[in-house]
């Protein structure tokens, strides 16, 4: 769609920051992903009251708008599939309020994870959920993802901390939900259902969010198997034995060799798999759990288990399980990343039927990720330019989404639908439960002017 002249004066009054530079729209054409629609004007709003002005007059003039944090989403969620308006929200990206004694802290959406996380640290206090993309990714986009990271194993995802929200809604309306105590039951949870939501249902300006004390001690270990099997049994072990890991990190055999090829770290490239463990706390309780997972590990047979003896030793552990997704570049030029999810004991399985696709395709499937909650990232390699290859990667796509249902798991841990998991969400949820979500969808927003042709097809 092309927006008139007259209308782009009315968001100019409503929204003073705005862009319609060829070159500029073009950054704002895409995500992690590589599909791509051009916006026809990008705005920079600055209060919910800007946000507002700029939403009745799309509302008034049928104009699509799709909301954005930092762009780094693996599913095209972010994507402006319509045109229209995309709302950025770098600037409004302050912290509001930390409140020490009600252990919450106020921030805008365009706020970057990192950025909050070190703030908070300066006043002994922890926002836990950690994706992988923390030094770029926004508050509002882990929100409205339903964000995760490595610490969900023991202190679960993003939607486990949202307290309340300001949402702005497409008939103009403003609505403050959720509460600023520990707990709370009054009316439809509204907060819960705008988490995840992927910017359908309302644009958020304001997020309040829950706080816990900052652990004092973090120890890191790195446990080496010589069997894929084993290094995955380890973690059910683990977590059946009563310890409490913050993470519990899995890098398979192929990362390992991609891996040690990018950093030259002197990794075990004949290690069928590894395991990245870490718990926090006190020191002596911390390295008590540590001891723990450990004594499981070498039981199991582990080949070896080091405990970082600091700091920068941990960070090497982190740097190899980071350098992970830009190593695999080695295998194949593109590469299709799943996120699925399955019930912890069955991750073996899961590798199993994985192994044996990747036999029958002749493709790299890379995994790797949090299996301390199940979610693996899958990593199908292939050469987009190519397209009897890539049209094998896609049709390996489909079986190990196929695959992950029926191991009872699901299409997402944590990056959500967006545009890429949209064609098989109904075989996951069912076609009821779509048929009242899009009800749902309407309620909120009956022309279907925000973020359209998102989640469901
Ligand atoms: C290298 C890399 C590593 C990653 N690792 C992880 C990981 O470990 N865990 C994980 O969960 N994800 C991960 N991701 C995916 C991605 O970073 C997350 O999905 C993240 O939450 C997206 O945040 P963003 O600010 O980039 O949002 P965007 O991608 O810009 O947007 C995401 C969604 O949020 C909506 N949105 C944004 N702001 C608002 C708002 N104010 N109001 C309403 N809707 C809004 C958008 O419309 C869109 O639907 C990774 C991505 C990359 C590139």
């Amino acid at each position: 769609m092309t927006i008139d002249l007259r209308v782009l004066g009315e968001l100019k009054r409503a929204c003073g920051d705005l862009t319609t530079a060829r070159e500029e729209l073009l950054l704002y054409s895409f995500d992690a992903t590589k599909i791509k629609h051009t916006p026809d004007c990008v705005l920079f709003p600055r209060s919910t009251k800007e946000v507002t002005g700029v939403v009745n007059i799309c509302a008034r003039h049928g104009i699509p708008v799709t909301p954005r944090g930092a762009g780094t989403g693996y599913t095209g969620a972010a994507v402006p599939v319509q045109g229209g308006v995309v709302m950025d929200f770098v600037k409004m990206n302050r912290i509001l309020r930390i409140d020490h004694n009600a252990m919450y802290v106020e921030v805008e959406p365009g706020i970057v994870n990192a950025e909050l996380g070190k703030e908070l640290a300066k006043h002994g206090l922890f926002y836990p959920p950690d994706p992988a993309s923390l030094k770029s990714s926004t508050i509002g986009g882990n929100v409205m993802t339903g964000a995760g990271g490595p610490s969900a194993v023991k202190y679960g995802v993003t939607r486990d901390y949202v307290m309340g929200l300001t949402a702005v809604f497409m008939d103009g309306s403003v609505v403050e939900t959720g509460i600023k105590c520990v707990k709370g039951a009054v009316g439809y949870d509204l907060t819960r259902l705008l988490v995840g939501s992927e910017g359908t249902l309302a644009i958020i300006t304001k997020i309040r969010l829950k706080l816990v004390p900052m652990p004092k001690t973090v120890v890191t270990a790195m446990a080496v198997f010589d069997d894929r099997r084993v290094a995955v049994n380890a973690v059910t072990e683990i977590l059946r034995a009563r310890l409490v890991p913050r993470t519990l990190e899995y890098i398979d055999r192929t990362a390992i060799r991609c891996v040690e090829e990018y950093l030259r770290a002197g990794l075990p490239v004949d290690a069928g798999g590894m395991l990245l463990a870490e718990t926090d706390g006190d020191p002596g309780p911390a390295m008590r759990e540590m001891e723990g997972i450990k004594a499981i590990c070498e039981k199991l047979g582990a080949r070896s288990f080091t405990i970082a003896r600091d700091t920068a030793e941990a960070q090497a552990f982190w740097k190899v399980r980071r350098s992970i997704s830009v190593s695999l570049n080695r295998l194949r030029p593109s590469k299709i990343n799943e996120d699925v999810t399955v019930p912890r004991n069955r991750i073996g399985e899961l590798m199993d039927r994985l192994d044996e696709l990747s036999r029958r395709t002749g493709l790299p499937i890379v995994n790797f990720g949090h299996a301390g909650d199940g979610n693996i990232h899958v990593n199908v390699m292939t050469d987009a330019s190519n397209p009897k290859e890539y049209e094998v990667a896609l049709k390996a796509v489909d079986e190990i989404l196929h695959i992950t249902l029926e191991l009872d798991g699901t299409l997402s841990g944590e990056h959500g639908v967006g545009l890429a998991k949209m064609p098989y969400i109904e075989k996951e949820l069912g076609t009821a439960c779509v048929e009242i979500s899009k009800r749902l969808k309407k309620a909120f927003d009956p022309a279907g002017l925000l973020n359209p042709g998102k989640i469901f097809p």
